[in-house]
């Protein structure tokens, strides 16, 4: 098996893992990824935020790569040497990726639904500028709706194709993608067609900003005054274990389980997601775990609480 360094730590893993898997396997310094999704195929290459730098090819060939390589679509080779956060050449041009990502995005995060589960907001926060050197007009879209559940709001979007990858994997029939090329490119249902199948509130989970947003849940609440519970159900059309988001005793919304670098575990069907919004729907499993950088964890939800008394009913 191949053997990686990446800033230091080494790591020995399959044949065939890219450089970014092989950072995830050893937990710490992980390249962000705004476009790859390990449970979507042909996923990654798009966003150029997971960058780093090889300085030595392999033992075999120890040249250094030329150029930053994006570690998502690039596999290790034995004795591979990288560098990812100990490189200040590959924070600056994370930076600089950013920043491009920000050209068109609106610094809307005070009325996003996505705000505190964002992941350009995580990575804004960490590497953007305060402030923008663009000076010409944004792009900007009318609201599209995507059938009745769920919202497009294109002025976010930041084409990583992941919602388009969901239509053409988890969907019997593809129905949006993406038109146009580089700077006019947006994501279209085709003159607005809806996505009706039991599968399509998956891009609502897989998008990385606010684009495509849930419309039960549109405004309902900021997302850390919501607490997850992890729940399932007997369905007879996905594997039915959700997160379940509750404000008191109201399930604001229902979201599959994320893994900690922000993926769903298991893509979850409409019916799931959108019309069991009832506790007596679901056997409670308990509180979901929260990730420590969350913003869910900063009221200290990962304490033990009282669960209402209805939980506690299903829970017993
Ligand atoms: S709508 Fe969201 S998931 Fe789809 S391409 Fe845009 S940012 Fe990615």
């Amino acid at each position: 098996m191949p053997k990686v360094t990446i800033d230091d730590i080494t790591i020995e893993v399959p044949a065939g893992t890219t450089i970014l898997e092989a950072a995830r396997q050893i937990g710490v310094n992980v390249p962000p990824a705004m476009c790859y999704y390990s449970k979507l195929k042909g996923s990654g290459g798009k966003c150029r935020v997971c960058l780093v730098k090889v300085t030595k090819g392999s033992d075999k060939d120890p040249r250094p790569m030329p150029k930053l390589v994006a570690s998502c679509r690039t596999t290790v080779m034995d004795g591979m040497e990288v560098r990812n956060v100990t490189s200040p050449e590959v924070i600056e041009a994370r930076r600089g990726v950013v920043e491009f990502l920000l050209v068109n995005h609106p610094l809307d995060c005070p009325i996003c639904d996505q705000a505190g589960e964002c992941h350009l907001q995580d990575l804004s926060y960490d590497h953007g500028l305060s402030k923008s050197r663009y000076d010409f007009e944004r792009r900007t879209f009318e609201r599209i709706d995507i059938g009745d559940k769920i919202q497009l709001h294109m002025n976010r979007c930041i084409l990583c194709y992941r919602c388009t990858q969901v239509a053409e994997q988890l969907t019997p029939e593809r129905k949006h993608g993406v038109l146009y090329r580089g700077e006019v490119s947006e994501i279209s249902t085709f003159i607005a067609t809806a996505v009706d199948n039991e599968f399509s509130g998956n891009m609502i989970d897989v998008c990385p900003v606010g684009a495509l947003t849930d419309k039960t849940f549109r405004f309902k609440s900021r997302v850390w005054f919501t607490k997850p519970m992890y729940a399932h159900r007997n369905c007879p059309t996905c594997s039915g274990k959700v997160a379940l988001w509750y404000q008191g005793e109201e399930v604001l919304r229902v979201t599959s389980r994320k893994d900690k670098w922000g993926e769903s575990e298991g893509f979850i069907c409409n019916e799931c997601r959108f019309d069991k919004k009832n506790t007596s729907d679901w056997t409670i499993e308990g509180p979901a775990p929260v990730d420590r950088h969350s913003v869910i964890s900063q009221n200290h939800y990962e304490l033990p609480y009282e669960l209402p008394v209805n939980q506690k009913k299903l829970s017993n």
